[in-house]
C-alpha cells in the first residue's frame, strides 16, 4: 500500500471542551488518546506571548493571570456568537481561537502518528445550535482539517462504551465539566445512536466547586491570618484559587486534607504562612444545593425522553467533576442502579469521537479496554439500615466499576470514648447490610484512645485495589498516627468461590437437603426420588426428560460459570422448580428453554 493512501485516510477525533481539549487515534482497531509528557489534557486556552507568538494550553493558561489582555479562555461560550474577543492588539473571531487549539491538537496527532492529518471528527454538546455547530465546523477548517462529522458529546460518551453493536440501549450521560454540566438520554438502536433528550446548565461546573472552597481559605485567610486586603489582591485570588482545585481534587479519595501555602503575605513584617483543614463532609455540604440542581435536571432529561429510571441500560459519568464521589451516590439513589465511571471521564468524548473517526474509516471497532473491579469493597459500622439504627451498615470504599488500581480513604469513629479495639472487618459486595455480603478479612487495631483527643479525631481507613486483586488495607489512628496494616491477597477471585457456595446452599435449601453437590445431581437427575417427590406431591408436575437433562446440565455448569452467571442460573433452576411444584407447564417449558439458551454458551 502507499504511504500517502493511508495518510489520507487517517481521520483523528477531537474533543473541543470548554475548558479542556483533547485528541485520540485509532491504534489496532481502538481508540487511544495522544498524550504528551503523560498528558493527555490541553487547557483550550490560547494567548500571545510577550513576543507576540500564539501559545496554546498550559502556556497560554499559565499566563492567563498575568497577561489577561493577551490570552483567551472559555471561547466554547462565544462559538456561533459573530462576537470578536481581543488578543493583544488585534480581534479575532471565536472560529479563529478555536482553530488555534484544534492546530495544536493536529499537531499533537502529527507528532504521535509520524504522518500528515487531514480529516477529523469534532464532538459539539448536544444542545449546540446549527450556527455554533457551523461555527465549529469552519475552526476545523481554519485550522487545516476536513471536518467529517460533528458528533454530539454524549453520543461519543456513549461510543466510548459501546461501540455500536446490535440491540437496543437506553444510557442517560451525567457531564459536569470545568464550566458546564449536561445531562442527555441516549438511544442506541442496532448500532445508530441517537441523542433522546438533552437540558443542562452551561453555566455549572467544577469552577463553582473551586469558588466554595477559595472562599472558606479567603476567610480563613482573612480572620485566622489577619490579611484584610486579600479579597484585592488577584495574584493571592489566583493562589488560592489553584490551591482550591487542588484540594478539591484531593477531597476525591481524602476524607480530609491540609492546605498548605507558604509566604501567601506579609502582616507587620512577619511571613505567614497557610495551613487550613478541610473535610470532604464540608465540602460536600458546600456543594449540596448546587448537585441538587444537578439532579434535577436528570429528572427533566428522563421526563423529555420519556424514558422511566428503570428503563435505563446504563448510567454514565462524564468530565472531571464527576469523580467526585457524592455524585454517584445521588445517581445511584436517585436511579437505581450504580453509575459507571470506568473509561475516564476527561477522555470519554475525545475517545468515542476516535471511535467515530474508525467507524468513518469502516474500521472493525472495539470499545475501549479499561480493567475494572466487578464488585465493591468495603468495611462495616455502627449506622442505620433501612432508616433503623443497626450494627453492621455497610460502608462502600471502593465502588463495583471503578478503574483499577484505585485507593479510597474514609473516616470513621470509635463508638465510645474509652473504646481501644476495633476489628476492622472487609466485605465484597453490594447488600445495604454488611452482613448479607462475602466476608473476606479482618483486622484487628488495639490500643485505641489512649491520647485525650483521639477520640475526636478518629481513625482512617484506606482500601487500596490492585488489577491482581490485592487488597492493601490501612488503618491510621489520626491523632497519634499510630498504624495497621493488612493485606487480602486474591480479593475479586475469593467472591467466585464464596458466590458458588452461596449458589449451593441456596440449592441445597430448595431441595431440602444437606449435600448440595450430592443432592444436587439426585434431584437434576431423578426428579421422581424421594427428595423431590416429597416436594411435587402437592398437584405438581413430574418433569420432562426434557427438563431432567437441563436440570442436569446447569447443575453441572453451576462449578465453573462465572459468579454473574450462577446467579442467573439458580434463580432460572428455582424457577424452574417452582414452575413444576405449581403445575405451570408453560412456565416451566420457558424457563427452560431461557436456561438451555444460557447453557449453550457456557458449555
Ligand atoms: P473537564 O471539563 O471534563 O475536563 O473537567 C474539568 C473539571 O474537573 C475541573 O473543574 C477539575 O478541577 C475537575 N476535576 C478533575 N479531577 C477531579 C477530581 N478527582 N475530583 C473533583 N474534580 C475533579
Amino acid at each position: 500500500m502507499e504511504s500517502g493512501t493511508i495518510q489520507s485516510e487517517i481521520i483523528i477525533g477531537i474533543d473541543l471542551g470548554t475548558t479542556n481539549s483533547e485528541v485520540a487515534i485509532i491504534s489496532g482497531g481502538r481508540p487511544e488518546v495522544v498524550r504528551e509528557d503523560g498528558d493527555a489534557i490541553v487547557p483550550s486556552c490560547v494567548g500571545l506571548d510577550e513576543a507576540g507568538n500564539v501559545v496554546v494550553g498550559r502556556r497560554a493558561r499559565n499566563q492567563a493571570v498575568l497577561a489577561p489582555e493577551r490570552t483567551v479562555l472559555s471561547i466554547k461560550r462565544r462559538m456561533g456568537s459573530g462576537e470578536r474577543v481581543s488578543m493583544g492588539p488585534e480581534e479575532y473571531t471565536p472560529q479563529e481561537i478555536s482553530a488555534f487549539i484544534i492546530k495544536a491538537l493536529r499537531a499533537r496527532a502529527v507528532r504521535a502518528l509520524g504522518h500528515e492529518v487531514r480529516r477529523a471528527v469534532i464532538t459539539v454538546p448536544a444542545y449546540f445550535t446549527d450556527a455554533q455547530r457551523q461555527a465549529t465546523r469552519e475552526a476545523g477548517e481554519i485550522a487545516g482539517l476536513e471536518v467529517v462529522r460533528i458528533v454530539n458529546e454524549p453520543t461519543a460518551a456513549a461510543l466510548s462504551y459501546e461501540s455500536g453493536g446490535e440491540g437496543s440501549r437506553r444510557i442517560l450521560v451525567y457531564d459536569l465539566g470545568g464550566g458546564t454540566f449536561d445531562v442527555s438520554v441516549v438511544a442506541i438502536e442496532d448500532g445508530v445512536v441517537e441523542v433522546l433528550a438533552s437540558t443542562g446548565d452551561n453555566r455549572l461546573g467544577g469552577d463553582d466547586f473551586d469558588a466554595v472552597i477559595a472562599e472558606r481559605l479567603v476567610t480563613y485567610v482573612e480572620t485566622e491570618l489577619g490579611i484584610e486586603d486579600a479579597r484585592e489582591n488577584p495574584l493571592l485570588q489566583a493562589r488560592l484559587r489553584r490551591a482550591a482545585e487542588q484540594a478539591k481534587i484531593e477531597l476525591s479519595t481524602r476524607p480530609w486534607i491540609r492546605v498548605e501555602e507558604d509566604h501567601v503575605a506579609t502582616v507587620d513584617g512577619e511571613p505567614k504562612h497557610l495551613s487550613c483543614e478541610l473535610s470532604r463532609a464540608d465540602f460536600e455540604r458546600d456543594i449540596d444545593a448546587l448537585l441538587s440542581r444537578t439532579m434535577q435536571s436528570v429528572t427533566t432529561a428522563l421526563d423529555d425522553a420519556g424514558v422511566r429510571p428503570g428503563q435505563l441500560d446504563r448510567i454514565l459519568l462524564v468530565g472531571g467533576s464527576t469523580r467526585i464521589p457524592c455524585i454517584a451516590r445521588l445517581l445511584a439513589e436517585r436511579l437505581g442502579q450504580e453509575p459507571h465511571g470506568e473509561v475516564d471521564p476527561d477522555l470519554c468524548v475525545a475517545l468515542g469521537a476516535a471511535v467515530q473517526a474508525g467507524i468513518e474509516m469502516g474500521e472493525d471497532m472495539r470499545s475501549v479496554l479499561v480493567d475494572i473491579t466487578p464488585y465493591t469493597f468495603g468495611t462495616s459500622a455502627v449506622g442505620e439500615l433501612h432508616g433503623l439504627p443497626y450494627a453492621h451498615q455497610y460502608i462502600p470504599l471502593i465502588r463495583r466499576n471503578t478503574k483499577l488500581p484505585a485507593t479510597r480513604t474514609e473516616a470513621f469513629f470509635t463508638v465510645t470514648e474509652h473504646q481501644e479495639t476495633v476489628e476492622i472487618k472487609v466485605y465484597q459486595g453490594e447488600d445495604p447490610d454488611a452482613l448479607q455480603n462475602v466476608e473476606i478479612g479482618s483486622f484487628r487495631f488495639s490500643g485505641l484512645n489512649r491520647e485525650r483527643d483521639a477520640y475526636d479525631q478518629g481513625l482512617l481507613f484506606t482500601y487500596d485495589l490492585d488489577l491482581d486483586g490485592l487488597l492493601k488495607v490501612h488503618a491510621v489512628e489520626r491523632a497519634t498516627g499510630r498504624e495497621i496494616h493488612g493485606v487480602v491477597e486474591n480479593a475479586m477471585g475469593r467472591s467466585t468461590e464464596e458466590a458458588l457456595a452461596a449458589s449451593k446452599a441456596r440449592l441445597s435449601g430448595l431441595w431440602g437437603e444437606e449435600d448440595a453437590e450430592g443432592e444436587l445431581d439426585e434431584a437434576a437427575g431423578a426428579p421422581g426420588d424421594a427428595g423431590d417427590a416429597r416436594e411435587e406431591s402437592a398437584g405438581g408436575l413430574e418433569a420432562s426428560a426434557e427438563i431432567r437433562d437441563t436440570l442436569e446440565r446447569a447443575a453441572r455448569a453451576l462449578d465453573t460459570a462465572p459468579a454473574e452467571d450462577q446467579e442467573e442460573l439458580v434463580d432460572l433452576i428455582e424457577d424452574l422448580h417452582n414452575a413444576l411444584r405449581e403445575g405451570r407447564a408453560g412456565d416451566a417449558d420457558a424457563v427452560r428453554q431461557n436456561l438451555d439458551e444460557i447453557l449453550f454458551y457456557l458449555e
